[in-house]
């Protein structure tokens, strides 16, 4: 398996490697993963409303600890490690954008998708769409994120029997982290990796901030624009706490 360094931002090693890099390493642990029996890798991102949560609740710290890898979604993850640390990360990974990386990589590796997440019509339109973008990526399955907890099992069965390489897993933070940590020695694949609100991205139901916001740290205040009641509360609450936990937790 892949070692990759890491800098401390705001309390969370996040792991200093570039999208191609990151995907590159996805190739690398998941073609590994095939020929060992392995448990999967697990792929968490940071973001101002994961750094608060890490800092806030004990039980989001600890399953955050055990993942494998953790990369800045954030910009300001980024500008964070530039101002406060001695090991500046050398690029953003939004998750929206190392989607792209990642299946490109896939395309050419042969590696397969499983997407789990999102409602149906999102979850279908989104797969639809990539599998127009990406004619030879294998996505080899999907299903949409509401089901029950009685329901696990039944999920499990189904990626297992696919084998996928990737697990792509949007329920939201924090459902998703603790989903992910719970039932990753139940899962037969590679590496799992968490991806919030993906699908409307892929999907195009949700529009990308402009790259100038997305650039000064501010894709966060677009989406509150377009989203205020569900996420307004979110960020306002959580970007500040943030803020002040990167000007003094990080290292
Ligand atoms: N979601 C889901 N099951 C749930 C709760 C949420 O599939 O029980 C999906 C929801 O439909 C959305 C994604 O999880 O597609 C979360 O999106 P959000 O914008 O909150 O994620 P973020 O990127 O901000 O973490």
């Amino acid at each position: 398996m892949t070692q990759v360094q890491t800098t401390n931002v705001a309390g969370l090693d996040t792991v200093c490697l570039t999208k191609d890099e990151l995907a590159d390493v996805m190739v690398k642990d998941c073609l590994f993963s095939r020929a060992n029996k392995i448990a999967p890798k697990v792929v968490f991102s940071s973001n101002g409303q994961g750094i608060s949560l890490n800092a806030t609740d004990k039980s989001f710290a600890n399953i955050m600890s055990q993942a494998d890898m953790i990369h800045a979604d954030g910009q300001s993850v980024v500008f964070a490690s530039k101002l406060f640390t001695k090991k500046p990360l050398p690029d953003r990974i939004a998750t929206t954008d190392f989607f792209h990386n990642a299946a490109r990589k896939a395309q050419e590796s042969g590696l397969t998708f499983f997407m789990l997440g999102a409602s149906e019509e999102e979850s279908k339109l989104a797969c639809e769409k990539m599998r127009i973008k990406y004619p030879t990526l294998k996505i080899i399955g999907r299903r949409n994120g509401y089901f029950t907890k009685d329901q696990n099992q039944e999920i499990i069965d189904e990626i297992n029997a696919l084998k996928p390489d990737v697990l792509w897993v949007a329920l939201g933070k924090p459902k998703q982290e603790f989903w992910c940590i719970e039932m990753r020695d139940k899962l037969d694949v590679g590496w799992i990796k968490t991806c919030g609100g993906l699908y409307a991205f892929l999907a195009g139901t949700a529009p990308r901030a402009p790259m100038w916001m997305q650039n000064l740290s501010l894709e966060w205040l677009f989406r509150v624009a377009k989203a205020p009641k569900r996420l307004g509360w979110r960020y306002m609450t959580t970007n500040p706490h943030a803020l002040w936990l990167m000007i003094t937790r990080s290292k």
